[in-house]
């Protein structure tokens, strides 16, 4: 059997399923090649206790097929991860692409060969692929990061990485568990994690800003409500800044007087869900705005925790949504529990892991489980990894200088790279989006691209190096203008040591970006050298 494909997809999330989808129904050979057992990228992985997504269900979905949309109904505003892997496999099998997967097959190398104008694809269990286009479905947040603690591996217990949960059910019922991390992760496992453990210690080093998520059964009626809004619910994605299907506030918050202002903060605090970001529209760049907003959240902080000095430490000082917003269940209540202690890691820092706990530089506290909620290589970690060689054995490695100049163009290509594809690459709108929405998008975008180059007998794609650097100025430039830029976060890749720090999100809106990409494609894809056969010879 030969093993060149049209097209070779990385990864078997959203991104690798309607991929697979869209290439096979064009009439492209497509292989999708996927480390895990099967379907569903992070939500496969990431399995740790009370893991949620915090997008509501019935928009964190696919929105292209309405036959598809109907068929399934979610059972909860916010879906836990068992339901959203089972709704990846049901759409996977609606639409028939496992056949063009490959599971356990982890791809070590991808390198361009400019001769035959393919790419070689290698994977860790020695085979070999070859394909015209190389598209990677990998997603944003797939490669763990556990910091380099001294004595890491000394510990005697067990550890694990909320990204990387066993796929089979984890004791822990009495026992004495440590979490390191506090992002969405943490928020999400520590009130279910208490709910087990004799003792639970959490060690904080940043308190985040979290707002309830209030999920709740999703009735027979509102399924069905929601069900026959399908075009509407579409529409309203399809033309909104975030991929949600709700209106953005048209009201500023400092240029609310106040009463309103709390009014309107106590309705969407009660509202629950993300949507609490997005009570006023000046969060995001005006710091007063921002710290009225902070200072609302603080206060319900400081209403929940009884302990005064607990209360404290978990108090945020950071511009509300720089980090990414988090939505919890009962985070906060957890440290009123007796057996729950925080401890703030800038008082005490971790100083080692013990081979029985974690030692900080007050104590060590004795454990018998090390949770590590401690986040993601994000954006870049994962395709740095897959060992991409583009056009004269330039590594994308070394084209992005380790991550000290991460440039591509619309977050969807590489100069010096032809015919590769990023679904939400790095500098799309991907995370700070609705990612499916944006997924959807940057496939169907793909796609169309794919025929164009068919029809027109182009033979390679690639973006020109002025497009892709105008690209990354608009999208630095317009980070700047917000207040993102001004916190250490993941999105600015500072949570990884030794990482340039950057911005590598388009913010200028998933509805413009769309817009800016259909333009480009419109306009015979201005910003991409396009070469058709013969002018390769
Ligand atoms: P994260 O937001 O990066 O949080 C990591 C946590 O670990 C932070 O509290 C961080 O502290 C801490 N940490 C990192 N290195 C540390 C060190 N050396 N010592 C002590 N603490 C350390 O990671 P995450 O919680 O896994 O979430 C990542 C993203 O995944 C989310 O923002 C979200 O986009 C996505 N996610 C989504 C959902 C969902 O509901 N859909 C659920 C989970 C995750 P600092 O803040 O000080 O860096």
């Amino acid at each position: 059997m030969s093993n060149h494909f049209d097209a070779i997809v990385i990864g078997a999330g959203f991104s690798g399923i309607y991929m697979t989808y869209k290439l096979h129904q064009d009439g492209f050979t497509v292989k999708t090649l996927e480390k895990a057992a099967g379907v569903g990228g992070v939500w496969n992985v990431a399995r740790y206790p009370g893991a949620h997504c915090d997008s509501e269900s019935h928009c964190y979905n696919f929105m292209f097929s309405e036959e598809l949309y109907r068929k399934w109904a979610w059972s909860k505003r916010f879906a836990p991860q068992e339901e959203i892997l089972r709704y990846l496999n049901f759409a996977a099998d609606e639409l028939d692409v496992k056949k063009q997967m490959q599971f356990n097959t982890e791809v070590s190398s991808a390198k361009w060969d400019e001769e035959k104008t393919q790419w070689q694809i290698l994977t860790s269990e020695g085979e070999e692929f070859t394909a015209t286009y190389l598209i990677s479905g990998v997603g944003c947040l797939s490669t763990s990061n556990i910091p380099n603690f001294e004595g890491r591996d000394n510990f005697a217990g067990e550890s694990y990485h909320t990204g990387a949960w066993p796929h089979t059910p984890v004791d822990l019922k009495g026992k004495r568990i440590g979490v390191i991390g506090t992002g969405s992760s943490g928020v999400q496992s520590i009130p279910m994690i208490a709910q087990e453990a004799a003792e639970l210690y959490v060690f904080q080093r940043t308190p985040q800003f979290t707002s309830p998520a209030r999920n709740r059964t999703i009735t027979e009626e509102e399924n069905a409500q929601l069900k026959a809004d399908y075009a509407g619910i579409r529409e309203r994605i399809v033309a909104s800044y975030a991929g949600y299907p709700y209106v953005r506030s048209t009201k500023s918050a400092v240029g609310t007087p106040e009463e309103e202002r709390l009014a309107m903060l106590e309705a969407t605090w009660e509202k629950g869900g993300l949507s609490f970001g997005s009570t006023f529209n000046d969060i995001g760049i005006n710091p007063n705005s921002n710290d009225i907003v902070s200072e609302f959240i603080r206060s319900k902080i400081r209403e929940t925790v009884k302990n005064p000095e607990t209360v404290e430490s978990l108090l945020p000082n950071y511009y509300y949504t720089t980090k990414r917003p988090i939505i919890d269940t009962n985070y906060h209540e957890t440290y009123n529990k007796e057996h729950v202690t925080l401890i703030d890691l800038k008082e005490q820092p971790i100083v080692r892991i013990t081979k029985s706990g974690i030692q900080t530089a007050e104590k060590e506290y004795s454990l018998d489980i090390i949770v590590y909620a401690t986040g993601y290589d994000a954006m870049t970690g994962t395709l740095l990894k897959l060992n991409i060689i583009g056009r004269d054995g330039v590594t994308l490695k070394e084209k992005w200088a380790d991550g000290a100049k991460v440039e591509t163009y619309l977050g969807l290509g590489v100069s010096g790279f032809p015919n590769f594809f990023t679904i939400t690459g790095p500098q799309s709108p991907s995370v700070l989006t609705n990612v499916p929405a944006s997924i959807e998008q940057h496939v169907e975008w793909i796609s169309d691209c794919l025929q164009y180059l068919k029809m027109n007998q182009i033979k390679t794609i690639e973006p020109t190096e002025e497009a892709e650097q105008q690209w990354s100025k608009q999208c630095m430039d317009i980070a700047n203008s917000t207040l993102y830029t001004k916190t250490d976060s993941w999105y600015t890749g500072s949570n990884i040591e030794g990482k340039t720090r950057g911005f590598l999100i388009y913010l200028g809106g998933l509805n413009s970006y769309r817009q800016i990409c259909s333009d480009i494609a419109g306009n015979g894809y201005e910003g991409y050298q396009l070469k058709t056969t013969e002018a390769i010879k």
